[in-house]
């Protein structure tokens, strides 16, 4: 069994992701992130719709190319692989789950030769009786068997379906997932198994996840760390339980005030923060800080100064004037 270890796996530098979208636009999906994820380790990407997050993933899988900034995993810096050969094996070391087991899996394709196509590309030698019976050893991974090997994805249940797209991503054996917000199209009751099935994955081979999610409820009970994303910038980094009882940046404080508490009574007295406004066009973003146009405490520098990034206690970063 592996667990979480204090080697750093990837290290991202100012990332950014920008989008050209025609009459002079720019959509700032991803504008300058650092942070760092360590060899087993899960950290939690949280954030509203629209806050970049699921671009982040997109980026750090190479299913985009970064605007800016700097990627680095294990050894590798990705803007120094060229070749066609480099970019397949570093692919292979990373894999996504996305949020839709209903869309992401082909309607036409069989269980088989869903999970089959990765090793199809980074496996070429293995011959058809390898590949059907690593498809077999996945399935019994995540929780299916052979059965299932031969039916299409509209013969399972939610759950089912995303249990073949943790099958496909384990394939090609990758170091790190983003997961895409896996459980976000599911029901509550299989949202569970599915958190503890990518536990119990991470702990057997030793996994790495970048865990993506709309609200505070779920991440905590499978995240190391969390961020906090607003507007294409992280705007609060830290240790899960520490994040959970004293959050520092009022996005945080507005995003956690909004969890539906188990205990009734505690749920009825609990103050819950409300924001006011919508979330602003990252193509016409506000001056100073972000969050200042919803922000309960903006003060007057919140409209003329970016917070910076910075840690303002051991493993614990924040952007906010307020701690500055
Ligand atoms: Fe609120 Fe100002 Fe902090 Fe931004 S910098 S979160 S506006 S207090």
């Amino acid at each position: 069994m592996i667990t979480k270890t204090d080697e750093v796996l990837m290290e991202v530098k100012d990332l950014k992701k920008h989008f050209n979208i025609g009459k002079n636009k720019v959509l700032r999906a991803v504008d300058g992130i650092s942070f760092t994820i360590n060899k087993g380790e899960t950290l939690g990407l949280v954030g509203e719709s629209g806050c970049g997050k699921s671009t982040v993933g997109r980026t750090l899988t190479q299913l985009y190319t970064p605007t800016d900034g700097e990627v680095i995993f294990g050894e590798d810096n990705v803007k120094d692989i060229q070749s066609k050969e480099d970019q397949k094996r570093f692919k292979q070391r990373m894999q996504m789950i996305f949020q839709d087991p209903y869309s992401s899996l082909n309607p036409r394709m069989t269980v088989q030769e869903i999970i089959s196509e990765g090793l199809l590309i980074h496996r070429p030698n293995m011959s058809k009786q390898e590949r059907d019976a690593r498809v077999v050893e996945l399935l019994e991974l995540v929780g299916l068997n052979q059965k299932h090997a031969h039916r299409y994805p509209h013969e399972f249940s939610g759950g089912q379906r995303q249990r073949v797209g943790i099958a496909r991503a384990l394939a090609v054996d990758p170091q790190f997932i983003v997961a895409d917000e896996p459980i976000a199209a599911l029901d509550v009751s299989i949202q569970a198994q599915i958190v503890n099935l990518l536990k119990q994955l991470q702990e057997e081979k030793g996994l790495t996840y970048l865990f993506i999610a709309h609200d505070l409820s779920m991440v905590k009970h499978i995240s190391d760390r969390i961020a906090v994303m607003y507007l294409g910038k992280m705007v609060e980094l830290a240790e899960s339980e520490a994040l959970y009882e004293k959050p520092l940046h009022p996005y945080t404080e507005a995003l956690l005030s909004a969890i539906p508490l188990p205990d009734p009574k505690l749920e009825r007295t609990r103050e819950r923060i409300i924001l006011k406004g919508d979330v602003p066009s990252p193509t016409d973003l506000p001056t100073g800080c972000r969050f200042r146009t919803r922000c309960p405490k903006a003060m007057d520098i919140c409209a003329k100064v970016e917070p910076k990034w910075q840690e303002v206690e051991p493993g614990r970063m924040v952007a906010c004037h307020l701690y500055e």
